[in-house]
């Protein structure tokens, strides 16, 4: 790659909690290990082992759903703390390298090295002595993803994985973009990639032979992003660590939903506040607001929002005022869109007042 070319590595944990727990309980080892929720409770999968998604299990499947699976694997609770202190050795080894390391989660994290603090020039090579050391350090694999932007560096880590290391140059980008499906893309959930089918797109070639116009058509703005993330084009830089402000789960819906149906609308609002409840819990934050966000079918977007007097992190608590939020909103109306929002975040345990800055490891 050029000197006017960034030079992006994007890390992904393999299987991070359910390898820890196979690391420091070696008869888990080579076992279907699901790391999450109790399957007798309504529980969720955080994270499987290799072996358990051979089951076609996956994260965020009900754990029920996966013990019918595969009955013979094994559930094992969550323990943040462990994965919070794996999570800042990682980090440290990032930092070794680069101040630009952006974290996504306490598992997965941007790095530019287009300066690193060695002067290594190979970004390839930056990418395979941090996977060494991680290993040393942890005994677990990573893989990484290297490129000149974020979009593809990150699809890059997902190419091959476990222990994958792949690198995207700019000469291959185009024919690796080509054959993407279209759900690959960033920026594409379930509705958007079904829309797209709906017009016979199912890979990146077929987005490429869209005009821009004709994607602003059927996408608004983010016509124009799927325009450019085609081409390879993706100038965002890479954002150290910066103050989180807000954690928030949302879900655009297949099909619109009338207010009315209550028991529907819990049902996604409950499902939604159980995300942002684990969310807390990876992050060992708690929050003081609670905001309910609505789209209407027309578009128009309204949010409700109540201060609470005492830091939550339950789910219960975030849904009694959910509830509230939306008796005054009232029956009336269809929705495509539903959102929970917490925001004033805190260290659990420490005061507002006395709160650290919070860092960023969503
Ligand atoms: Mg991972």
């Amino acid at each position: 790659m050029s000197d006017s070319i960034r030079k992006i590595i994007h890390i992904d944990m393999d299987a991070f909690y359910a390898s820890i727990e196979q690391r420091d309980r070696p008869e888990l080892r080579g076992k279907p290990v699901i790391v999450g929720g109790d399957p007798n409770r309504r529980g969720v999968v955080a994270t499987c082992s290799y072996e358990a998604r051979r089951f076609g299990i996956h994260s965020a499947m009900p754990s029920r759903t996966a013990f019918k699976r595969c009955p013979h694997a094994i559930f094992v609770p969550p323990r943040f703390e462990v994965y919070r202190a794996v999570s800042t050795q990682i980090m440290q080894i990032f930092h070794d390298y680069t101040e630009l390391v952006e974290p996504l989660s306490l598992d997965e994290a941007f790095l530019d090295v287009t300066h690193n603090k060695f002067d290594i020039p190979s970004a390839t090579h930056v990418a395979r002595e941090i996977k060494q050391r991680i290993y040393e350090r942890t005994q677990l694999t990573a893989s990484a993803g290297v490129s000149y932007n974020k979009f593809i560096a990150k699809l890059a880590s997902d190419y091959k994985k476990p222990d994958g290391l792949t690198v995207i140059t700019p000469q291959q980008a185009s024919r690796f973009l080509e054959s993407l499906p279209i759900q690959k893309f960033f920026g594409v959930g379930r509705v958007t990639a079904s829309r797209f089918q709906e017009h016979g797109i199912h890979t990146g070639a077929d987005l490429k032979s869209l005009s821009e116009e004709r994607l602003r058509e059927l996408f608004q703005e983010r016509g124009s992003m799927f325009y450019r993330y085609v081409r390879g084009e993706d100038e965002r830089s890479v954002e150290p660590i910066r103050v989180r402000k807000s954690v928030g789960k949302e879900t655009t819906l297949a099909e619109d939903l009338a207010l009315s149906e209550h028991e529907e609308v819990i049902r996604i609002l409950t499902d939604l506040a159980e995300k942002v409840e684990r969310r807390l819990v990876e992050l060992d934050l708690q929050a003081r607001t609670v905001v309910l966000k609505l789209r209407w079918s027309d578009f128009q977007l309204m949010t409700r929002r109540a201060t609470l007097p005492q830091a939550f992190q339950a789910k219960e608590v975030m849904l009694h005022h959910i509830q509230d939020l939306l008796d005054q909103v009232g029956p009336q109306g269809h929705v495509r869109l539903l959102g929970v929002t917490v925001s004033q975040l805190e260290k659990r345990g420490t005061p507002a007042h006395h709160a650290p800055t919070l860092w960023d490891l969503a």
